[in-house]
C-alpha cells in the first residue's frame, strides 16, 4: 500500500483507520472522503481530504486518478438498525457503492478493501463458533447487502484479478467516533453513560452474546490482512474474525469493577432485539489466525480498563 483512498472516513471506523494509515504510510500518502463534506477538522487539516459520494463512481475515478491511489478502503455505510428503516438507501451504499469501488478497482488495478459483518450471518447459521464457510440467508437488508458485497467482491477477484480483502467485523467499541446506527453500538454506549450519568438503559436482553471487538485490534486487522502475502490467502472475501464475546450482563460487571455505583436496566428495543438473536454468538477465527495470522490483543478486561481511563480523559 502506498497511496490510499478512504471512503466513508468521518465514520466510526474511518475517523480512527484514517490517522493509523497516515502514521504508517505518511500523511500525504492517504486521502480521506466522505459523502458530508468538508470532514472533521482533525481528518481534514492533517492531510488531503476530498468529498465522494461513493454512489456516483466518477466520484470516486476522478480521486483515483488525480492521485494515483494504490488501494481503497471502502467504508461506506448505512449500518443495520438504520438500514432496517430505509432499505433502498441500505441497498444503494451496501452494493451500488461497492459496485462502483470494484469497477474502479477493476479500471484503474487497486486493491480494496470493503468491511463485512457478523451481519452477513443469519438465524440458520450455527450461533456458536460458526465456521468460516457456512449457511448465510441474513434476515436483514444490512446482511443482505453484506452477503452480496461478500459475492461481488470474490467475483471480481476471480473474473478480473482485483485484489479484493475483507474481514466479517464483530460490533466494535471504540472512544473517538460514537457508532452510526448498527445492532451493537449499545456496547459502546454503556461505557459513555457510565461515566456521564453512572446508569444505562439497556437496549438488548441479558443473554445475548454478541461477538465484539476493540478498535485497536480492528485497525491491527486491516493492515495485517492488505499487508498479507496473497499466496497464504485460501480464503478473501470475507474472513470470521473474533476476540471476545460478551452478553449485557458481562460487560456491565466488569464496567462495575471500575465503577461500583454504575447501575443498569432494560428497555428492550425490538428491532435491534431481533436482529441481534439473528447473529451469531461467537465465530470461529481459525482461517484468519492461520492465513495472515491474526492474532487479537484485547479481551473485555482489557478493553474495559482502557476505554474507561480513555473516556475519563474527555469533557463528556
Ligand atoms: P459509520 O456509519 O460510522 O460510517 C459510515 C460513513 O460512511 C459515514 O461517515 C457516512 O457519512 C459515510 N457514507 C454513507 N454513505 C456514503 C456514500 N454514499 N458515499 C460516501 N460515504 C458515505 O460506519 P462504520 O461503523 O465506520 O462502518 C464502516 C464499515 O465497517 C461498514 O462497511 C460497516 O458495515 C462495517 N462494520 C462496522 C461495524 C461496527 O461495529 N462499527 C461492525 C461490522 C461491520
Amino acid at each position: 500500500m502506498k497511496k490510499i483512498l478512504i471512503i466513508g472516513a468521518s465514520g466510526q471506523i474511518g475517523s480512527e483507520l484514517t490517522p493509523f494509515l497516515r502514521n504508517i504510510y505518511g500523511v500525504d500518502n492517504v486521502i480521506a472522503s466522505d459523502c458530508v463534506f468538508p470532514l472533521s477538522p482533525s481528518l481534514s487539516a492533517e492531510g488531503i481530504s476530498c468529498k465522494i459520494d461513493a454512489t456516483n463512481a466518477q466520484d470516486i475515478a476522478n480521486v483515483v486518478q488525480k492521485y494515483n491511489i494504490d488501494t481503497i478502503f471502502n467504508l461506506a455505510a448505512v449500518l443495520s438498525a438504520k438500514a432496517e428503516a430505509n432499505p433502498m438507501l441500505g441497498w444503494n451504499v451496501g452494493v451500488g457503492a461497492l459496485l462502483n469501488c470494484l469497477e474502479v478497482a477493476r479500471e484503474f488495478n487497486t486493491a480494496i478493501f470493503t468491511p463485512s459483518s457478523i451481519g452477513a450471518f443469519g438465524p440458520d447459521t450455527p450461533h456458536v463458533n460458526t465456521p468460516q464457510d457456512t449457511i448465510q440467508r441474513p434476515k436483514t437488508i444490512y446482511g443482505v447487502t453484506k452477503v452480496t458485497g461478500e459475492l461481488l467482491s470474490d467475483y471480481y477477484f476471480k473474473k478480473f484479478g482485483v485484489d479484493a480483502r475483507s474481514v466479517r467485523y464483530p460490533g466494535i467499541i471504540s472512544n473517538v467516533t460514537l457508532p452510526g446506527g448498527g445492532t451493537t453500538d449499545y456496547a459502546v454506549d454503556i461505557y459513555y453513560a457510565a461515566i456521564k450519568e453512572g446508569k444505562f438503559t439497556c437496549p438488548l436482553k441479558a443473554g445475548t452474546f454478541l461477538d465484539m471487538m476493540y478498535m485497536p485490534d480492528a485497525l491491527d486487522a486491516i493492515v495485517q490482512l492488505m499487508e498479507a502475502d496473497p499466496s497464504k490467502l485460501i480464503h478473501r472475501n470475507s474472513f470470521n474474525i473474533a476476540s471476545m464475546s460478551f452478553d449485557p450482563e458481562l460487560i456491565y460487571a466488569e464496567i462495575k469493577k471500575h465503577i461500583p455505583n454504575f447501575t443498569m436496566s432494560y428497555e428492550i428495543d425490538e428491532v435491534r432485539q431481533a436482529i441481534a438473536d439473528s447473529w451469531p454468538e461467537a465465530m470461529d477465527d481459525s482461517c484468519a489466525r492461520k492465513e495472515w495470522n491474526w492474532n487479537p490483543k484485547f479481551n473485555l478486561a482489557s478493553m474495559t480498563e482502557d476505554m474507561i481511563k480513555v473516556l475519563k480523559t474527555k469533557n463528556l
